[in-house]
């Protein structure tokens, strides 16, 4: 579903934040990017979905090159940022409408219905999102993402910040969403997330993927204390 074929970023400064990425996304899987802050990963993201462009490499989505096709390529890609944007004051029904607009799709309720549905936010959808509990403002960051079908979802640190329970009903829709066909990408620096959510896992440390695995055979191979200390030596 992606290919990324040598991606380098250096940024003005002369920050090298990605070194040579190479990493195939399977169409239908959970995969997780897992590393320590700093190391990488939004920046990675950022590449994939052509929010920022690499200084050397391509990125392939669905066989679509995201720089030179990026509209075709874009619209088969949603991103769920951390974070909602300044909208405090309209619906969640206006809000996840407005953002299939922005994709050039035609109107389509029944689809904005089964989104918010799938969600649990169908009895929330005339409330203003200022209104919603942090949960919800979550599910409506996925609900936004999902709204111009795209086939791959990719969530930057999905439950950074939250608490426990959050964190699992967070997982939960991440699994009904591929349950349903859609490719996930998540980025996280919680082992225990990718140790429960992902397919595979790939660790980044200071813009390298260090390794790439089945999560069965990463676990074993390493055990948690391994990876772990992946994690936490210093960047
Ligand atoms: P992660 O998501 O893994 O925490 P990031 O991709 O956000 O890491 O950042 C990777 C590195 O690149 C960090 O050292 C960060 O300071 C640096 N970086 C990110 N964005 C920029 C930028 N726009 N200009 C310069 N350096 C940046």
């Amino acid at each position: 579903m992606i290919h990324v074929e040598g991606i380098s970023k250096t940024f003005a400064g002369g920050f090298q934040a990605l070194k040579s990425v190479d990493l195939e996304i399977r169409r239908g899987e959970i995969f997780a990017l897992l590393g320590p802050n700093g190391a990488g990963k939004t920046t990675l993201i950022s590449v994939i979905c052509g929010l920022v462009n690499a200084s050397a490499g391509r990125v392939l989505v669905d066989g679509h090159d995201n720089v030179r096709d990026y509209r075709a390529a874009r619209q088969l890609i949603g991103l769920v940022p951390q974070e909602l944007t300044n909208e405090a004051f309209t619906t969640v029904w206006d809000t996840v409408t407005f953002s299939r607009g922005l994709f050039g799709k035609p109107k389509d309720p029944a689809h904005i219905e089964k989104v918010l549905r799938a969600l649990t936010l169908w009895e929330k959808r005339d409330n203003r999102l200022l209104e919603l509990s942090g949960g919800m403002k979550r599910r409506v960051l996925i609900a936004k993402a999902l709204a111009h079908e795209p086939l791959v979802l990719f969530l930057d640190e999905p439950t950074a910040g939250v608490d426990v329970e959050l964190r699992r009903e967070m997982w939960e829709v991440v699994r009904e969403l591929r349950h349903q066909g859609v490719t996930i990408i998540l980025t996280t620096h919680y082992i225990e997330e990718a140790e429960e959510m992902a397919d595979r896992i790939g660790v980044i440390r200071r813009g390298e993927i260090v390794l790439v695995e089945e999560k069965a055979a990463l676990i074993h191979k390493l055990g948690s204390k391994e990876l772990t200390l992946h994690l936490h030596e210093p960047l």
